[in-house]
């Protein structure tokens, strides 16, 4: 008959959460309570009576005798870490317990294990393993504080960028590192802190142990226990000084260069303006020369000289359009004029100097009356058209074509020459740029095309460019019709 104290044993053993087996010394599975079956996913039928070889992974049975032996000898084996093996071939992590059963002589007859599925704990052990190496490689401080501000732990990584050691900081309060002026950031990080809220990408100074300070990006977030209550901060900084001190630097010099850019554009404003003067008196004199002279053999000469002067007096113009745009004082007299007849005319002057190019224009009959200012869009239009024939030097035509477009017109001019690459095709908009390469064949200054655009978007117009490199470019630009 059962004594109560058996019953009470069986009872503990049925409802225990820890497997627990008994097995002859041979290796007989004898008992097997519920917590076996779910652990190990045999049932007792399946279980008692076979070897505790069914548990066991191949490559452990001589652990298993070890521990047989170890126990018969009177040891008791506890929490020994292991592996076994499920119905379904799973392998878990076991925690063991393994004692001697004894008869009243004190014979062992048997053996008692108690086995632990730790499966989940080592999980969460590794999974904390990996959390630690990575705590303590990093390069930004990782620090946790409780929520006095208390420091809690301190990684290498915050012994590096602050100068003190895990041992002289843990339990001191984190105003070690704050500067003085700057307390009261910590009072307001805690509270926010407390309130659940996270601080991210804050930048700051701190102090070192050797009173340097330092630039940091702080993100501090709140720690909370199993039970959700917030108890403590931990804090990531990351030292930014050199970055702070470059991007300094970096205004420092963008500041110098826009001073010098200023100087630049004043002095060439002044340049263009002094040259202007003397050329311009240059040109008259030699115009004077040139009619005084009808019928001279020396005339080629003037005329020769005459034409290199308005090379010059062109460039000089466009410099101080330059300086005028950049003053923004670049200035539009719109009036209401018939473009035909202003294409027609530019046409003409630029054929007569272009001799191996044949330029047509293509346009709607009647008039196409524009709101503009006349000379400035007619200066577009003898860059476009220099450009294209100066930029075909081997193809013989050129096409103007100029149409109607929503409440616009448009200026298209066509090409058959070098093209512009892709990547060019953005920039030659811009002052100064010249696609690379090309200088040594065709001269310029890359400045045509920038006032252009300048001149077209004072014009609430557009200006742009499609081009295939080698086999051309079409120049587009669109201008106000005038209403009414
Ligand atoms: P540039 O005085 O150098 O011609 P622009 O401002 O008028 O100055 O033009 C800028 C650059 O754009 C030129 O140097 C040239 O490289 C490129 N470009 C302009 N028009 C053409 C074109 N029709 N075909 C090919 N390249 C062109």
């Amino acid at each position: 008959m059962e004594t109560e104290n058996e019953s009470r044993l069986s009872a503990i053993v049925q409802s225990s959460d820890d497997a627990i087996i008994s097995k002859s010394l041979d290796g007989i599975i004898k008992s097997w309570n519920p917590a076996a079956e779910r652990t190990f996913g045999y049932t007792p039928d399946e279980a008692i009576g076979q070897h505790i070889s069914i548990i066991i992974p191949a490559g452990l049975r001589e652990e298993e005798k070890e521990i047989n032996s170890r126990v018969q000898q009177g040891e008791k084996i506890e929490h020994f870490q292991t592996k076994r093996r499920r119905k379904n071939g799973e392998e878990l992590s076991i925690a063991l317990t393994v004692s001697a059963i004894r008869d009243i002589n004190d014979n062992v007859i048997g053996i008692a294990v108690i086995a632990r599925d730790v499966s989940e704990q080592k999980k969460i052990d590794e999974k904390q393993a990996v959390l630690a190496a990575i705590i303590e490689s990093s390069d930004d401080a990782i620090v946790s504080k409780d929520l006095n501000g208390n420091i809690i732990s301190w990684n290498p990584g915050a012994e590096k960028i602050f100068g003190y050691t895990e041992e002289e900081v843990i339990g001191k309060h984190i105003s070690i590192i704050i500067p003085k002026r700057l307390l009261s950031e910590e009072t307001h990080i805690i509270g926010k802190i407390r309130k659940g809220e996270k601080v991210s990408h804050f930048e700051t100074i701190r102090v070192r142990k050797d009173g340097r300070e330092i630039n940091i990006s702080l993100t501090v977030s709140p720690v909370k226990d199993r039970h959700n209550t917030i108890i403590g901060a931990s804090k990531i900084a990351r030292d930014i000084t050199e970055k702070v001190e470059l991007e300094k630097q970096r205004k420092l010099l963008t500041k110098r260069l826009q001073e010098l850019n200023h100087y630049k554009d004043e002095f060439m404003a002044m340049a263009s303006h002094e040259l202007k003067t003397p050329l311009t008196v240059i040109k008259a004199n030699l115009q004077i020369l040139e009619n005084k002279m009808n019928g001279d053999t020396r005339l080629e000469f003037v005329n020769k000289t005459l034409r290199q002067v308005n090379k010059l007096s062109d460039l000089i113009s466009d410099l101080l359009d330059v300086s005028k745009i950049q003053a923004g004082k670049l200035e539009m007299n719109k009036t209401i004029f018939d473009i035909i007849p202003s294409l027609r005319e530019v046409i003409e002057n630029i054929q007569q100097t272009s001799p191996d190019h044949q330029i047509s224009l293509t346009a709607p009959s009647g008039s196409l009356m524009a709101m503009a200012d006349k000379d400035r869009i007619e200066q577009v239009i003898i860059n476009l058209l220099t450009n294209a024939v100066k930029y075909s030097p081997n193809a013989s035509n050129v096409n103007v074509e100029v149409l109607e477009k929503d409440e616009m017109i448009m200026v298209k001019v066509s090409d058959y020459g070098i093209g512009i690459s892709t990547e060019d095709l953005d920039r030659i908009f811009t002052r100064f740029f010249r696609v690379r390469g090309l200088a040594s064949t065709f001269s310029g200054s890359g400045i045509g095309l920038y006032i252009s655009s300048e001149i077209v978007n004072k014009h609430g117009g557009k200006i742009w460019v499609e081009s295939v490199e080698g086999k051309g470019s079409v120049f587009y630009f669109t201008i106000p019709k005038a209403t009414g």
